[in-house]
């Protein structure tokens, strides 16, 4: 009897039949040891239990035909498409299949070659017609598995023949089977789970149909388990290992802070505010992400919980992914105390506030600074320097500091550093967490990560696993959904029109130059050319323009011109994705909208309608390709950041989302997250239940080996105790 923790360390060299030139091959797919090859699943399956000829194929369903190649023929038509037309034929009857722009078609089907198109069948002139079908060669596989079975048709690589990936597997599974079950049964039973051993045979070779759905989601549950355990565990040594601060309860200072607000927090923002208030109370760190679209109120949060910190004598951190954007913060939060009464007096004494003066006859006050790369600011004293600054910081004279993530590498040391909030999640990953960690002395401080790019809760509870997760899911009360619609290039003239409207009614519109991916330099170039073209397009409109090209005093100055209003019209290239302000901004047009990412789009979506004036979207675009125009469409259709980022998902696939993974998550080989949401949410439950009845894991040792051989050397530590 073999186990997976087993089977990974057998390298498919070992194999009979695999050489060299196989293992090698293998490796391009991925796979390396025999578990890695028991996990390459088909990715269809061709039902020849019935037979299916060409002459009863029904029109415009997704069909799977098997035929022969009689010809092979191509040529290239105006405008340079070349098309490869092929004819295929069974005893029944002879059908059509082409294709645009894949010249390599020309010899992966040669005539006489067996091959399996799938795809939809459309009635052409009176004869049957496949557009671009997928293509499964099946020559040079054995025979005798094709006729009168199910076929499975496991992905594959050009120079590695689907038919000796199969006969791989089969001896895989041949010298592995029966693979142990370590499941405990008590999950099995629940969820009505199939054994495993059978489930890796009806996976890959089924001896019908019906088999497989059940076999796939046994495989795929114990490949999401197993995730889970790990993040489960991760997340049990994160608190065993750390020693937090439990605050005390709220207190005069984030009361009279949120009082003072001139709105009342929106439902979202209490329920948000709660589920942070509980774990500052508790010993263990809080380690919270919370999500929450561009607009919808995370800055007064993050400033409340910092706050809670700053009342129980402690110091808290604000750090950005970029120095603008920190001095925008630092900003922001200076002038939120000075409205709520919180400021020191910038003059005299102030450096004589210390924690103790919080509460004195004067009022409380919060000592708020701001540390970059090349700014050093504080609102209780003018013209601090950095020396200063370090000096305050490390005396505990500073309670509130806002700086870039660079914070946590620099010469930074606090005092007594209790809450962390750290803004934009993308580029903070555990490592920095850790470091934040160390710099913060004996106590690990609470941690807040916002991040305002909608992360699907599928993909929260396995990237984000081991963070707890908080969502504002409503926008404060007043904001009116931007109204998106699409146009075609040839329409463009109707963008112009809008905006010269609105800014004849006093507002001002943005235009995003299309994307250049060759080098800043031309995407710059391209944008002044775009500049130009606009400026005559609509004379009589100040136009100014912004790129990535200008150096940061000038861009300032052109954001300083926009947000004063002395220029109507700002083109720009995508600089402006990040955390740009202005109210009376309602009109964003963006060019080539096709060729954006979805979350990109919805960014510079979230740029308009900010303010008392609904916003308008305008998105030019004749869209080139399926994805693009999917993109598009979602745009028009919803506002909601989290039914684009699972489109976003659903279009792109969850290999793309991996690409950016953190520690702990590889790739999924089995589970596709949106279908398979289910079984994570009864995985995830499951591990982090068996976690939290057996932290060591010690009645579940071979659960244990199992997870950390598959999931490899980034979560090995995990289990090592
Ligand atoms: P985020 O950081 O999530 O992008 P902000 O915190 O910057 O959003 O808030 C955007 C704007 O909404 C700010 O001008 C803020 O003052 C305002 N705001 C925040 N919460 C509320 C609320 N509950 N009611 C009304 N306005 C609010
Ligand atoms: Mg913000």
């Amino acid at each position: 009897m073999a186990t997976l923790a087993r089977l990974t360390e057998i390298d498919t060299r070992e194999l009979k039949g695999i050489g060299p030139k196989t293992s090698e091959a293998l490796r391009e797919l991925g796979i390396r040891h025999v578990a890695d090859l028991l996990h390459h699943v088909p990715r269809r399956y061709i039902d020849r239990t019935q037979k299916a000829p060409i002459a009863q194929t029904p029109i415009g369903e997704e069909v799977t035909l098997i035929g022969e190649v009689s010809a092979v023929t191509n040529r290239r038509v105006k405008g340079g498409l070349l098309i490869v037309e092929a004819r295929i034929s069974d005893e029944t009857a002879t059908m059509k299949a082409v294709w645009f722009n894949q010249s390599f078609r020309i010899n992966q089907l040669s005539q006489g070659t067996l091959v399996a198109l799938s795809g939809v069948v459309e009635a052409f002139r009176g004869s049957l017609q496949m557009k671009s079908p997928d293509v499964d060669v099946l020559s040079g596989s054995s025979e005798g598995l094709l006729t009168g079975r199910v076929v499975p048709i496991h992905p594959g690589i050009a120079k590695l023949k689907i038919g000796a990936i199969r006969r791989s597997i089969h001896n895989a599974l041949n010298r592995s089977s029966p693979i142990e079950d370590v499941l405990p049964v008590e999950f099995k039973a629940e969820h009505g789970l199939m054994e495993r051993d059978k489930a890796y045979w009806s996976v890959h070779f089924p001896d019908t149909l019906d088999e497989v759905a059940p076999a796939r989601r046994r495989l795929v549950y114990d490949e999401l388990f197993r995730l889970e355990l790990a993040l489960a565990v991760q997340k049990r040594k994160q608190m065993a290992e750390s020693s937090g601060i439990a605050h005390a309860a709220r207190g005069e200072l984030v009361s009279s802070f949120l009082e003072s607000l001139p709105y009342r927090l929106t439902s979202a923002q209490d329920r948000v505010l709660a589920d942070i208030e509980e774990d500052l109370t508790r010993q263990h760190p809080m380690h919270r992400l919370l999500q929450g679209e561009v607009g919808s109120g995370k800055t007064v949060v993050a400033v409340a919980t910092l706050l809670r910190g700053v009342e129980g004598g402690y110091q808290g951190a604000i750090m950005a992914p970029t120095e603008v954007l920190a001095e925008q913060h630092y900003l922001g939060v200076r002038s939120l105390l000075a409205d709520a009464g919180l400021s020191p007096d910038p003059i005299g004494h102030a450096s004589d506030l210390g924690m103790d003066s919080l509460f004195s006859a004067e009022g409380p006050a919060v000592h708020l600074a701001l540390l970059t790369g090349s700014h050093a600011a504080a609102n209780y004293r003018d013209d601090i320097s950095r020396d200063q600054l370090l000096d305050d910081i490390a005396s505990g004279d500073v309670d509130l500091l806002v700086g870039t993530h660079a914070l946590i590498q620099e010469g930074v040391h606090f005092a007594r550093l209790g809450v962390a909030v750290v803004d934009e999640q993308h580029r903070f990953g555990v490592a920095q967490r850790v470091e934040l960690k160390d710099k913060a002395g004996d106590v690990d401080p609470d941690l807040l990560i916002m991040t305002a790019t909608p992360i699907p809760r599928t993909l929260s509870m396995t990237l984000y696993g081991d963070l707890d997760v908080s969502v504002i899911d409503e926008m404060p009360p007043g904001r009116n959904p931007v109204v998106t619609s699409h146009l075609a290039k040839q329409d463009e003239s109707r963008a112009w029109e809008l905006i010269r409207s609105e800014v004849e009614q006093g507002r001002q519109a943005f235009v995003v130059c299309p994307l250049v991916e060759d080098s800043e330099k031309v995407e710059a170039a391209s944008a002044t050319a775009e500049f130009e073209r606009l400026s005559m397009l609509m004379p009589g409109l100040r136009v100014g323009l912004i790129h990535g090209q200008l150096r940061s005093a000038e861009k300032e100055g052109v954001m300083a011109q926009f947000r004063s209003g002395e220029i109507d019209v700002l083109v720009s290239t995508t600089v402006i994705e990040v955390g740009i302000d202005v109210p009376n901004a309602t009109v964003m047009v963006i060019e080539d909208a096709d060729r954006f990412g979805l979350s990109q789009l919805h960014q510079l979506r979230g740029r308009v309608g900010r303010g008392e004036h609904p916003g308008r979207c305008l998105l030019i675009a004749d869209p080139s390709t399926d994805e693009g125009e999917d993109r598009i469409k979602a745009m028009v259709s919803t506002t909601d950041g989290f039914r684009l980022a699972e489109e976003d998902l659903r279009i792109r696939g969850q290999g793309t989302v991996f690409g950016t993974r953190q520690s702990g998550v590889k790739d999924l080989r089995l589970a596709d997250l949106l279908a398979d949401y289910d079984l994570l949410v009864a995985a995830r439950r499951d591990a982090f239940g068996l976690v939290d009845s057996d932290p060591e894991l010690a009645g579940y040792p071979e659960l244990a080996a199992e997870a950390r051989a598959m999931l490899g050397e980034d979560v090995e530590w995990l289990f090592v105790s």
